[in-house]
């Protein structure tokens, strides 16, 4: 059995009761214990004069007692004044027995480890570990700096020292093998495993702290880079074994396409028309395409979407349209729809609400290929749907998925041992070092322009304390025949009261602003309902519509201008930069209006500042990166995914360049690959495997 897999029980001394305290913090075999590296560390190495300490240092003294007492007071205490020549140090001790009172007599030496701390009479230690001094006088300090481990409740540190301690006297390459080739390892200068998990265990005295301590340290980034280096394997595996399933090559024949562009108010941009000849290549190869198309919120994704669909329908295959939402989905049908049918094609839709007898007719549609394109919501993927000729599957707004149900969705949609092409669309820029990462099995296009004659967002800030004055603003521009949306928020995670919330503020609108015509919608109406509203509002009979975030994707009311959300700070800056997306897309001056709750967290305040700032989705999702982390920006659903174990995106995301290009080079040793790989996402857990 690999040696590294033994189970930590095979240590001596470890029962299942300490077992089950080590499986709480993630430790079920040798391995992992290696990979439980230290918080930060303790210098136990040399003895330090007392008269040089300094308040905050974790140190080793060795001195003379002086005086014992025990202080009667609120709390009893024995106190010790300890002497070195150099200076005096106070030993504070508020449990103690007879016997630690009669060994810490007068006239004797002890060295302690403590820290040092301002007290009453000068320096103190407050239970400070303390051993006799050995009679020869020969002094043993510790040899290497002294590893402090992250722990759980009734585990002593020292224990898990000993454990490791144990594991690291074998290490050796049959404890825990080493799977970077020493080839790959000389041209990229990496530490060696071993090395590098002996050095972060049991630094040298020397060792840089500081370097450990940001986690920069060459061993540090070893097994970073190690990790980023499974993941991405486990991903590039992926997308192999898709790339050996066929799919039909569903060349350009420019029939469909150039009649609908002829048909369109506008010209694509040069970016839209970029990214969509790069779809369009890739979907006339005979194996799936896996491309991630991102644009900032009104670049114009549905048209390359509709141009890839459009291709596949040419080559008499379908395409499916897949939607976050319902909302989204029947914004999409009534866009294809528009698009489509003047050119002679039909459009399917299916969602969750439609039932009965309009259900089994969409679904026949489906199966019998007289749909050529198909929009809905994930209900698409469901095994009663069942397509004639799938040719181009198109995920949109992708960000809401994480990698695993990506990669699910992408199994369901396959047909025996062929793939549709795959079109993934998000509407939130997702920063580079995550698509490096948790993207790394797709291409990536990118739409870097906005159409023509768009006037940026200006977004305020403004203190709720101010509500008065932000419904004058509102009553004002609605004098001036703007529409606005008036944006309630999550609150903890509840739909429930989220809804609650948004006919509370609808209710006290309409009261404050009885001239106005005001709309609400949110989740919990049904669909239906919920349509009526959105198209009174795009038809300019509603001055206000109150919306839940529901409203966050899709809507397009070109004359909508202002947009109020309440408690901003409840929601990721890409989430904010979405709803944000909804105005500023006619000709006049926008406005977005963040009123805020008080009191602000200091991150709360920085974040909110960046969305005055930029108007940019790739600053603010890079942003949004660095004050909440990948499980966060990727979207709150997924949130085993891109947890790594040792690797920190922000951290070490300049590793990413170079562990893809080391990624490349591994082709070469498959069978380590593999190992790399259930080393670091386990044998279940490995991407794909679904
Ligand atoms: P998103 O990328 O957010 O999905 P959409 O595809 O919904 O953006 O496009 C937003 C709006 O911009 C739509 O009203 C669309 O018709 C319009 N649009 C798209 N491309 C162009 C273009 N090249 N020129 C002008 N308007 C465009
Ligand atoms: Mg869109």
């Amino acid at each position: 059995m690999n040696m590294a897999l033994r189970p930590v029980t095979d240590l001596k001394g470890v029962g299942t009761a300490m077992a089950l305290k080590l499986e709480k913090l993630g430790i079920h075999c040798l391995q992992d214990l290696l990979f439980h590296l230290p918080l930060r560390y303790q210098d136990r190495t040399r003895i330090r004069a007392i008269g040089a300490l300094r308040p905050g240092d974790e140190c080793v003294v060795i001195g003379e007692i002086k005086t014992a007492d025990v202080l009667q007071g609120r709390r009893r205490s024995l106190l010790c004044r300890v002497q070195d020549g150099t200076g005096t140090l106070t030993l504070r001790f508020f449990h103690f027995n007879a016997g630690q009172k009669n060994a810490l007599k007068p006239g004797l030496t002890i060295r302690c480890f403590g820290e040092a701390r301002p007290g009453p009479g000068g320096l103190e230690m407050v239970h400070p570990e303390y051993r006799k001094q050995t009679e020869d006088g020969l002094v043993a300090v510790a040899e290497t700096l002294t590893p402090v481990y992250p722990m759980t409740e009734g585990l002593q540190q020292n224990r898990v020292r000993t454990l490791i301690q144990q594991v690291l006297d074998e290490l050796d390459d049959q404890t825990i093998e080493e799977l970077l080739p020493a080839s790959l390892r000389a041209q990229w200068q990496l530490w060696s495993l071993a090395d590098s998990l002996r050095y972060l265990h049991q630094p040298p005295a020397d060792a840089d702290q500081t370097l450990m301590l940001e986690g920069k340290h060459p061993a540090q980034r070893r097994l970073a880079f190690e990790e980023l280096l499974a993941h991405n394997l486990s991903l590039q595996k992926v997308r192999l074994k898709t790339r050996e399933q066929g799919a039909p090559a569903l060349p350009l024949h420019n029939t469909l396409v150039t009649q609908f562009l002829a048909g369109l108010p506008f010209t694509p941009t040069g970016a839209q028309q970029r990214v969509a000849a790069e779809v369009a290549q890739d979907m006339a190869q005979p194996f799936p395409m896996l491309r991630l198309v991102q644009g900032d919120v009104g670049s114009g994704k549905t048209i390359v979407a509709a141009l890839a669909a459009l291709q596949a329908v040419e080559n008499g295959a379908q395409a499916a349209i897949m939607a976050p939402t319902e909302i989204l989905a029947e914004q999409h049908y009534i866009n294809f729809t528009s698009w489509l049918e003047p050119l002679g094609l039909k459009v399917a839709w299916l969602v969750g609400k439609l039932k009965g007898k309009a259900r089994q007719e969409q679904l026949a549609s489906i199966v019998d290929g007289s749909a050529n394109v198909v929009v809905g919501t994930h209900a698409l993927f469901q095994e009663e749907v069942v397509f004639k000729d799938l040719g181009l599957a198109v995920i949109d707004e992708q960000h809401r998925f994480g990698v695993h149900q990506r990669l699910s969705l992408r199994e369901k949609g396959r047909n025996g041992n062929c793939a549709p092409h795959q079109l993934i669309m998000t509407a939130t820029p997702i920063p580079r070092t995550l698509t490096m990462s948790a993207y790394a099995d797709l291409d990536c296009s990118i739409i870097d322009e906005l159409p023509p004659g768009r006037t940026p967002v200006n977004t305020v800030l403004i203190a709720d304390t101010r509500r008065n004055e932000v419904i004058e603003r509102v009553r004002a521009a609605c004098a001036e025949g703007r529409q606005l949306y008036w944006v309630c928020t999550l609150i903890e995670e509840s739909e429930q009261l989220q809804c609650q919330a948004a006919e509370v503020s609808c209710e006290q609108l309409r009261e404050t602003l009885p001239e106005l015509r005001i709309g609400l919608v949110h989740g919990r109406m049904k669909s239906a309902e919920k349509a009526a509203v959105m198209a009174q509002f795009k038809a300019a009979e509603l001055d206000l519509l109150v919306a839940t975030t529901v409203i966050e994707v899709g809507v397009d009311v070109p004359n909508a201008s202002v947009m109020i959300i309440e408690n901003p700070e409840r929601l990721g800056l890409a989430q904010l930069h979405q709803l944000r997306g909804r105005v500023g897309r006619g000709p006049v001056e926008s406005f977005c209006v963040l009123m805020y709750q008080l009191p602000l967290s200091q991150t709360g305040k920085e974040r909110l500042a960046v969305m005055r700032q930029t108007t940019d989705g790739f600053k603010i999702a890079e942003k949004d990166l660095e004050l909440r982390g990948p499980g966060e920006v990727l979207g709150t659903r997924q949130t085993g995914d891109m947890q790594f174990r040792i690797a920190d995106l922000q951290r070490d995301g300049d590793l990413l360049g170079r562990v893809r290009e080391l990624a490349g080079q591994m082709e070469q040793f498959p069978q380590q690959s593999q190992q790399l790989v259930w080393r670091w996402l386990g044998r279940g857990e490995e991407y794909g495997n679904v």
